[in-house]
């Protein structure tokens, strides 16, 4: 694979396409199909995803994830409700209002908790804390799995958490962009992680987890889901060349290869995390639990790692550094960092 540029760790959306993707892509493109989703690949797509749940689950196709968690939010809601988030949750934080756009007005209210997860108190609190006129009236909770800040709800969390909606009469909504890193590193079924954990709503991640755009929307309530592609069509969702949206996920769900990649990705990110934290000075912000590594280096630090190369986020959550690994990182990227950052670290005044 040449061309593959090293000395990233940006983010697994700087990652190129897998190869069982691609080889999908290009199985998809042997002549002619029905456009618009009417096509062969995007039926086997929606059943491998059902297979892939074991439930007979409602699945569309969209281009990305802003789209794709705005429309599932908005089919869940009124302009009138709220959906209730952590306070980095993507949706509050990267999505530019797209959510409140796509619903005509729904409100995100967010709530805080450790290492990205929502505190349940403070999502009870917030839930009842009004029960006026005045209020955008709470009707979801959204939870990202894996979370912004690289870490997991175990399924006795997800238990707790569907508790707790089921209590208040909250649906359950999961930004799911890294779902696969989440089931490698918690080794249960999908199902415990969805359905079962009463995920009304899955927005499906494709793209970091290699495939080249696209997203599912997953819909364990078949009923949400009524007229859910009038609202894709409206949006620009509905792609007419579907079979090369749909077809990637035939490639994912072949023989483990979805698990395959995203265990990679945490094994590189533990490795990772392992190599940095042994680095006198270094100190890991969040656990490593699925493929992000968060540390906290001084500032001086940072520009030198910038200066040889090195590509890294500083805004994600709280502000620390982040290194986020994929189905592309290798062994070699990783030593080569963990190297550098240890000479950087050396030279810098202070350690
Ligand atoms: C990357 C990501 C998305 C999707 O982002 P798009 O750029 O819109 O595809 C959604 N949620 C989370 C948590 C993400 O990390």
């Amino acid at each position: 694979m040449k061309h593959r540029p090293g000395n990233q760790f940006a983010s697994d959306n700087y990652a190129g396409i897998c190869p069982e993707a691609w080889q999908a892509m290009a199985e998809a493109n042997a002549g002619f199909a029905t456009s618009y989703g009417d096509d062969p690949w995007t039926a086997r797509a929606c059943n491998a995803l059902r297979d892939f749940f074991e439930t007979d689950c409602e699945v569309f196709f969209a281009f990305n994830g802003t789209a794709a968690n705005s429309l599932a939010l908005a089919s869940l809601c009124q302009s009138y409700h709220s959906v209730i988030c952590h306070e980095t949750a993507h949706i509050e934080t990267d999505e530019c209002g797209a959510i409140e756009f796509y619903s005509n007005g729904t409100k995100l209210l967010t709530v805080s908790g450790q290492d990205g997860k929502v505190d349940l108190d403070a999502v009870e609190h917030t839930v009842k804390k009004r029960s006026d006129i005045h209020y955008p009236k709470p009707k979801v909770l959204s939870i990202t799995q894996a979370t912004e800040l690289g870490t997991l709800y175990t399924p006795d969390e997800l238990v707790a958490v569907h508790g707790l909606t089921k209590r208040l009469g909250l649906k359950l909504h999961m930004d799911g962009a890294r779902f696969s890193n989440a089931l490698a590193a918690l080794k249960v079924p999908p199902k415990e992680l969805t359905w079962r954990a009463g995920v009304d709503v899955l927005t499906l991640g494709g793209t970091k987890s290699g495939m080249a755009f696209g997203e599912a929307v997953v819909f364990f309530d078949r009923q949400l889901a009524n007229e859910f592609d009038y609202r894709c069509k409206q949006a620009g969702q509905l792609a007419s060349k579907m079979r090369f949206l749909a077809s990637p996920w035939l490639g994912l769900l072949q023989d483990d290869v979805l698990l395959c990649h995203a265990n990679h990705a945490n094994r590189c990110a533990k490795k990772l995390s392992e190599g940095l934290a042994s680095i006198p000075g270094i100190k890991l912000v969040h656990p490593t639990e699925a493929n992000a590594v968060f540390v906290q280096i001084p500032q001086n630090v940072i520009d030198a790692l910038h200066t040889r190369g090195w590509v890294f986020y500083t805004f994600i959550g709280s502000g620390h550094c982040r290194f986020m690994c994929s189905w592309a990182t290798t062994d070699e990227d990783i030593e080569t960092l963990v190297r550098d950052m240890r000479d950087v670290m050396g030279k810098e005044p202070g350690f």
